[in-house]
């Protein structure tokens, strides 16, 4: 373990306040994130939240715990009204594009898998899917109505909030108080098998023509999203584990139903922190598919998009999310962009002089003060912001040095490359190059692009061409430009 992670703290939605980390078992953490709901292509703004408890797992590996990362793909039960109503968001789109379901779960989750490696962020080390969780999820419903917190109606199971409430608080995540949630619960449409407004489905009755089903002790149907989510975390991480993240959206209900099937299962609530990301906004609105107020991650990388002026390449977008804390909405720009990609250029470029410092008799900077204030702005609860700042400071004394103005004892450029590179590559997750993050792909690129340049200036189309197909049929897209050729 990394001395520094005794003095880890974590800004706890459920508390309303930052509290010192200690994990259930030492040494240990089990981290369970909210997953995409595949049913179209993941926007900028999705990604930013799954970048965010990226950077997060990635600074619990950095400080020496034995992370269990868990996050879901939600394959069914996510309605079209974030509740109860409507169509299910999946079958609802198989319905309008004629394929099976499945179809665009997979379709949908390729994609995600696609956009997140762009964004170098690192697989979670279990991603379950609720359709693959239908037998744990009918378990947990029957002991919650073994404890008396739900109620079978017609062929539905429904989680008794006002029940739940005279022992256990409801609300208590998003702050909201019972009473002011009753009355402002509208009494909608084929609700009525529902005993109160505000309870929620834990398993829904199936109609003959719905799509995806399956059978269950109270007929066939199919479960509740927000059931999901605690099936799945506390199988992988127990019935209390330490972290749990997704977007400030999800908070209510969603996570607020998280806590209460939680606690009325076992009797203990199921997380310990809560983690709310916040929004990604555009034009000063959160960014959402349904509005149409959102970009792809393709949309940027290529340029093909009506808010930007030029394309940007995924680790500048990423630089871009890191300079803002996760807990703050961050406001997508054109200037905004540019202005990390100057900042981007300007680290990459310390960190490649950095390799390259000769060593003097004494250091004109206190190393060791610089790099633990990387670990302060981290263990400020993942204050990336500040750590950038911080990492700037390191990258005035290196251009310092660089241009002999300054100097640095041997074991202490030791202690800063090693430090800087730890927290620009591994704890932010900017891969070393501007495009492309796998140090041994990075030298085979260069000369691949290297042959395709030759045969452009030989006028030698068709061995161009052959390169850039053969590449795209791997996955790797390359794109030209006035600052040169990159690849991702
Ligand atoms: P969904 O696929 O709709 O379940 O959303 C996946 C994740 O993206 C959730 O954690 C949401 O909170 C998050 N999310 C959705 N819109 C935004 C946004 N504009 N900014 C940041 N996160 C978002
Ligand atoms: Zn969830």
């Amino acid at each position: 373990m990394n001395a520094h992670a005794e003095n880890l703290t974590i800004y706890n939605s459920l508390k309303g306040e930052k509290e010192k980390f200690t994990p259930v078992k030492e040494g240990f953490v089990g981290l369970y994130v909210c997953g995409p709901t595949v049913y179209s292509n993941v926007h900028l703004g999705n990604c930013r939240t799954f970048i965010s408890f990226d950077m997060v797992y990635r600074y619990l590996v950095h400080l020496g715990f034995k992370v269990r990362y868990v996050r879901n793909i939600t394959d069914v039960g996510h309605l079209v009204d974030d509740a109860d109503q409507g169509e299910d968001k999946i079958a609802k789109k198989a319905r309008l594009e004629q394929l099976e379901p499945m179809e665009i779960v997979q379709q949908y989750t390729l994609d995600f898998h696609q956009v997140m490696n762009q964004f170098n962020a690192i697989a979670p080390n279990i991603e379950p899917t609720a359709t693959g969780h239908i037998i744990e999820q009918i378990e947990l419903i029957k002991t919650i109505l073994d404890n008396g917190f739900a109620y079978e109606s017609n062929g539905s199971v429904y989680f008794d909030v006002e029940k739940y409430n005279e022992t256990h608080p409801y609300g208590e995540l998003s702050g909201r108080k019972i009473e002011d949630l009753i009355s402002n619960t509208r009494e909608l449409d084929g609700q009525s098998e529902k005993r109160a407004p505000l309870d929620f489905a834990l398993w829904k009755n199936a109609s003959a023509e719905h799509l995806m089903k399956w059978p269950s002790p109270w007929g066939i149907g199919f479960p509740g999203w927000h059931l999901e989510c605690s099936a799945m975390s506390t199988k992988y991480l127990g019935d209390q584990f330490d972290i749990h993240g997704g977007g400030m959206d999800l908070k209510f209900p969603h996570h607020e139903c998280e806590i209460a099937q939680g606690t009325a299962s076992t009797g203990v609530a199921p997380v310990r922190y809560w983690m709310h990301g916040n929004m990604l906004t555009l034009n000063g609105q959160k960014m959402s598919k349904s509005t149409g107020n959102s970009i792809l991650p393709d949309e940027l990388f290529s340029g093909e998009n009506e808010f930007m002026e030029k394309p940007f390449d995924p680790m500048v977008v990423r630089f871009f999310m890191m300079q803002a804390h996760y807990g703050s909405t961050l406001d997508f720009t054109s200037d905004a962009l540019l202005a990390a990609e100057k900042g981007y250029m300007r680290l990459t470029e310390a960190l490649s002089h950095l390799d390259k410092l000769n060593a003097g008799s004494e250091s004109s900077q206190d190393v060791q003060a610089l790099v633990d204030s990387f670990y302060a702005a981290m263990n400020d609860n993942f204050n990336a912001p500040i750590l950038v700042a911080n990492l700037f400071d390191a990258v005035k004394y290196v251009n310092s040095i660089n241009d002999g103005k300054a100097s640095i004892t041997a074991t202490d450029l030791e202690l800063l490359q090693r430090e800087m590179k730890a927290f620009t590559h591994d704890v932010l997750g900017l891969s070393p190059a501007v495009s492309g993050g796998d140090d041994k792909l990075a030298p085979v690129m260069d000369l691949v692009l290297e042959l395709r340049q030759e045969a452009r200036e030989n006028k030698d189309w068709g061995t161009s061409d052959k390169i850039r197909d053969g590449l795209a049929n791997a996955g790797i897209t390359v794109k030209d430009s006035k600052e040169g050729t990159s690849w991702n």
